[in-house]
C-alpha cells in the first residue's frame, strides 16, 4: 500500500499497557502509519495536529467520554476499548453522532476474538439451562469492575433467556453477606476476581439437571487483543455512526 493511502492513526492513553501495545501493532501493521502518541498530559489539540484520521483510545472510564466527543465534533473516527459503556454513555454517543454522517465510533468491550466467540456461544447456549453464573478474573490493577466484557456477556445472556421464555435462575439465597451473590446484570450473577498474576479470563457456567457446561476464554498476553484493534482500525472509515462490539467486524451477524 503506498503512503497516500495509509491510515494515520492516533493513540491516545499511548504510555499505558493496551495503548503502548497498540502503538507497537500499529506500527507493524501494513498500510497504518503512527502519527500521535498521546497520554494523560498531553493535550488533545496535539491529536488534530498530528492530522489522526482515526483515534484509539485505552484510556479510562471517566475521561473517555471526553475524548469520543472531541473525535465526533473534530471529524476523526474513533475505536474505543476504555471499559465503562453503558446504555445510557451510548445514547449520548448516538446523539453526538445525530447530524454527522461521516464519523464512524467503533466501541468494542473485548478486541479478543476468542472472548468475542465465547459471548457468542454463551448466548447461544443461555435458553438450554436453568442457571447460568459469571465468573469474571482479572488482573488487580483494573480500575472497573465486573468487566466490560462479562457485562456484555450478561445481557446477552439475559436476552437470549427471556427470549426463550426462560424464568429467573433458581437461587434460595435469603440471608447473604454483602456481595457475596455477586452483582445482578440483567438478573444475571457475575463475580468479578482480582488477583495478581492474571490478566484476563472468563467462565459462563450453564447448569440443569445433572449437567453443567463451563465455556471459559483465556487472555494470557495483551497481544491477544491486537488482530481485532488492527480489525477495527481498518474498519472504522468505513461504518458511520456507532458500532458496538467486534461481532460485524469480524461477519458474526
Ligand atoms: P492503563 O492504566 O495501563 O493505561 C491507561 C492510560 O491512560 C494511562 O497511561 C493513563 O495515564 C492514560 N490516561 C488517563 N487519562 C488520560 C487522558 N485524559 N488522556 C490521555 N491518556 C490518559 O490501563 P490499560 O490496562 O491499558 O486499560 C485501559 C482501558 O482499556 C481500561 O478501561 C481497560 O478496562 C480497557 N481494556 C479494554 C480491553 C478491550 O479489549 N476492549 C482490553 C484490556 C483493557
Amino acid at each position: 500500500m503506498t503512503e497516500q493511502t495509509a491510515i494515520r492513526v492516533g493513540v491516545l492513553g499511548a504510555a499505558g499497557r493496551m495503548g503502548g501495545q497498540t502503538c507497537e501493532a500499529v506500527d507493524a501493521a501494513d498500510g497504518m502509519d503512527l502519527v500521535a502518541r498521546l497520554d494523560r498530559d498531553d493535550g488533545l489539540d496535539l491529536l488534530a495536529e498530528s492530522g489522526a484520521e482515526v483515534v484509539v483510545d485505552f484510556t479510562q472510564p471517566d475521561v473517555v467520554m471526553d475524548h469520543v466527543r472531541w473525535c465526533v465534533e473534530n471529524g476523526r473516527h474513533a475505536v474505543v476499548g476504555t471499559s465503562g459503556f453503558d446504555e445510557e454513555r451510548l445514547d449520548h454517543v448516538r446523539e453526538w453522532l445525530r447530524g454527522v454522517p461521516d464519523v464512524g465510533v467503533l466501541i468494542v468491550p473485548n478486541f479478543s476474538i476468542g472472548a468475542v466467540l465465547m459471548t457468542r456461544f454463551a448466548a447461544e447456549a443461555a435458553r438450554f439451562f436453568e442457571s447460568v453464573e459469571i465468573i469474571e478474573l482479572h488482573h488487580p490493577d483494573k480500575v472497573d469492575a465486573p468487566s466490560g466484557t462479562a457485562h456484555r456477556t450478561a445481557e446477552v445472556v439475559a436476552a437470549a433467556r427471556s427470549a426463550a421464555g426462560r424464568p429467573a435462575t433458581p437461587d434460595a439465597t435469603t440471608t447473604e453477606v454483602g456481595g457475596a451473590r455477586g452483582a445482578n446484570v440483567d438478573g444475571v450473577r457475575v463475580h468479578s476476581v482480582r488477583l495478581r498474576g492474571l490478566l484476563a479470563h472468563q467462565e459462563v457456567l450453564l447448569g440443569a439437571r445433572g449437567e453443567t457446561l463451563t465455556i471459559r476464554h483465556d487472555s494470557t498476553h495483551r497481544e491477544s487483543f491486537m488482530p481485532g484493534v488492527v480489525a477495527a482500525i481498518r474498519a472504522v472509515r468505513g461504518r458511520p455512526g456507532l458500532t458496538v462490539g467486534l461481532d460485524q467486524i469480524l461477519g458474526l451477524t
